[in-house]
């Protein structure tokens, strides 16, 4: 067994109830669904009530980071310590079962709590390269490097992935023994987010799709190719 595959023990916000089988918490799976993520939802609350805000994340190593400007509320409520709980989740697929009951969705999740922490000066530019090369990686040697006002502007925070639970639904639906024989269909829709076409802004003269772009297009050329057979 490796570090990455050894359980996190829960915490008392963190252990899964409900459908307590599909609560993990190994390292590995809560790397993979925020590798996974473009995205996640930060919830915080302060004297105007509760909020869910959607923004973007990266992992670095045992953290979650997050970034985005100075005069953002979000940022300062979690820069100034408030407990959050940040949410992760990717939809795999519909789950059609033989009842109305037992529907469901195929997912993975994760939340993770705790509170933010400042990157500091010196590790806010590797911070934001290292998120630049999640986004497209090479990328981070071709465009214009941030300069001091732009970093001067930009909060970076992070939180550790310490207290966390993954969710995970994979599978058929879950039929009473009693609705197995009816008449109706039965099974998965899946589904994915997928790359679509580039979309270049304004050509430039001398300017060659970098390697991310092109991979972007076979990749969509490949996934649309595979809906046309499929
Ligand atoms: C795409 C999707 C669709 C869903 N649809 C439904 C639905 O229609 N109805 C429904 O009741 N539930 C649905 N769920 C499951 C839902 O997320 C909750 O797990 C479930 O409702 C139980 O909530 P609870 O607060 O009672 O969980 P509890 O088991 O009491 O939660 C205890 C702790 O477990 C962790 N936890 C709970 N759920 C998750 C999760 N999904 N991911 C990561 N950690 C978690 C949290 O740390 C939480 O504090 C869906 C989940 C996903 C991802």
């Amino acid at each position: 067994m490796t570090a990455a595959d050894a359980n996190t023990p829960p915490s008392s916000r963190t252990r899964v109830r409900r459908e307590a089988h599909r609560g993990l918490y190994d390292k590995a799976t809560l790397h993979a669904i925020v590798d996974a993520a473009w995205l996640c939802h930060i919830a915080f609350a302060d004297d105007h009530g509760v909020h869910c805000i959607p923004t973007a994340c990266w992992r670095e190593g045992e953290y979650l980071y997050i970034h985005g400007s100075n005069g953002s509320r979000m940022l300062k409520v979690a820069e100034a310590g408030a407990q959050v709980c940040v949410t992760i989740t990717h939809l795999d697929g519909l789950v059609l079962a033989r009842s109305a009951f037992n529907h469901s969705m195929n997912y993975r999740s994760a939340a993770i709590y705790g509170t933010f922490e400042v990157v500091s000066a010196e590790h806010k530019a590797a911070a934001l390269d290292a998120f630049m090369e999640r986004l497209a990686p090479g990328r981070g040697g071709e465009a214009r490097p941030g300069n001091s006002k732009e970093l001067a502007a930009t909060t970076v925070l992070r939180i550790s992935l310490a207290e966390a639970a993954s969710k995970v639904r994979t599978g058929g639906p879950n039929d009473d023994e009693e609705d197995l024989d009816r008449a109706v269909w039965a099974g998965v829709l899946p589904m994915a987010l997928r790359p679509l076409p580039p979309e270049q802004d304004r050509p430039a003269t001398g300017v060659v799709a970098p390697d991310y772009v092109s991979e972007w297009a076979h990749q969509a050329r490949r996934c649309h190719v595979d809906e046309v057979a499929g």
